[in-house]
């Protein structure tokens, strides 16, 4: 199948989503990114979309009315100190900030505008960066989350168009948010990989949480030990979503793309390099070439070095979804002389990690029979009545 060009959306407001200088979730990392692309001459003007801003109507697809109305009250510092603990707002994670409800409905935006795009048949993928906010619940902000864009757009997507979703989700955490919001509906499929909730948040994300009534067995989760590398996490992920997907046939895909298993990531414990972030979005391709007619629309996340994972990773899903492969090769050096004064570590040189990035993890061979048992234990549902891929 021959790629179309993606579509980009973009807009240097996504700036205005800003919990202050010492927290670690900052969208500087989107104009990194969208520098880095520039750079490399991989993204003309024509195929950058300016995000709109989602109406209140769009949020309450998902959101509680009275939460929407606590945020906008946040915006204005009105919001009572006793409403902190019930709405998940003015936390040490998630901190009330001047604005906050329009700056997240502009993130919220940037993914509807995306669907938009996909769906009236502009693009086949279209790239938010400054979306994929996967942990925020119906009445509660949660871990960096305010509103939940990833569940917003799929329940957009549900709602005008009568389409089965595939959701996938490769952020380090859970993606908690969209999996409750969706866990008894038979027509959204989620697909999370995370490192394992034993020490990291949420916590949640274990094989057994399948779904619940008419949606049980439309919620995969594959939980992979600390310290998992490239080889075993893709073999996991490429298992798991290939066997989900024959299993759910969707009419479109959404991904989350939180870059924050790389092992430089300083919030989770996953030893993975840029290796998984050229691989990942080409099994997501595929998996939108095979079922979808290519329509995918692609999300941010975490991601919280800033400076030496995130461009690079999120600069490879543009890449893939552009033009079909991963860059190669040296980072211009225009990007590296512009950024690296500003920057409290080297930049990286090369578009590949280099070999000795970490020491080896001694678990090695313990990890990956691990997580190849756990893949096993998650598919056997959907692999007893087909030997599929194996
Ligand atoms: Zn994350």
């Amino acid at each position: 199948m021959t790629h179309l060009q993606a579509g980009f959306i973009y807009t240097d407001t996504f700036q205005n989503y800003n919990f202050g200088e010492q927290h670690p979730f900052n969208q500087k990392r989107v104009e990194l990114t969208y520098e880095l692309l520039k750079d490399m001459k991989a993204v003309s003007d024509e195929q950058i979309i300016t995000p709109r801003i989602a109406t209140d109507s769009e949020i309450a697809l998902v959101h509680d009315p009275k939460y929407i109305d606590a945020v906008k009250r946040a915006s204005r510092n009105e919001l009572k100190e006793e409403e902190t603990i019930e709405f998940g707002i003015g936390t040490e994670d998630t901190p009330a900030f001047q604005d906050m409800h329009l700056a997240a409905s502009q993130l919220v935006g940037g993914t509807l505008s995306a669907v938009d795009h996909v769906l009236n048949g502009s693009y086949n993928t279209v790239v938010n960066l400054g979306g994929g906010l996967h942990h925020g619940f119906r009445r509660k902000a949660s871990g960096f989350c305010i509103y939940n864009d990833a569940a917003i757009a799929i329940q957009y997507i549900r709602k005008h168009y009568d389409y089965k979703v595939l959701y996938v989700d490769t952020d380090a955490h859970h993606g908690d948010g969209v999996q409750w919001i969706f866990y008894d509906d038979p027509n959204v499929c989620t697909l999370s990989i995370h490192e394992t909730g034993r020490y990291l948040f949420p916590g949640t994300g274990n094989i057994n949480e399948r779904g619940h009534n008419d949606g049980y067995g439309t919620s995969f989760n594959v939980p992979i030990d600390a310290f998992t590398e490239d080889e075993s996490f893709l073999d996991t992920y490429q298992k798991t979503l290939f066997n989900v997907a024959e299993h759910f046939i969707p009419d479109i895909i959404v991904t989350q793309n939180g870059a924050d298993a790389h092992v430089l990531d300083p919030l989770s414990h996953l030893a993975c390099t840029m290796k998984i972030y050229e691989e990942i979005p080409k099994l997501a391709q595929s998996v939108a070439d095979t079922y979808c007619q290519g329509k995918w629309v692609a999300l941010g996340g975490g991601g919280y070095d800033i400076w030496r994972v995130v461009p690079r990773a999120w600069s490879q899903l543009w890449a893939v979804a552009n033009h079909g492969e991963p860059f190669k090769g040296n980072i211009p050096t225009s990007w590296i002389e512009r950024f690296q004064q500003e920057s409290p570590v080297t930049l990286p040189a090369t578009w590949h990690d280099q070999e000795n990035l970490y020491k080896p993890i001694p678990r090695k061979e313990e990890i990956t029979e691990k997580n190849s048992i756990l893949v096993q234990k998650l598919l056997q549902p959907i692999l007893n009545d087909r030997n599929y891929m194996m």
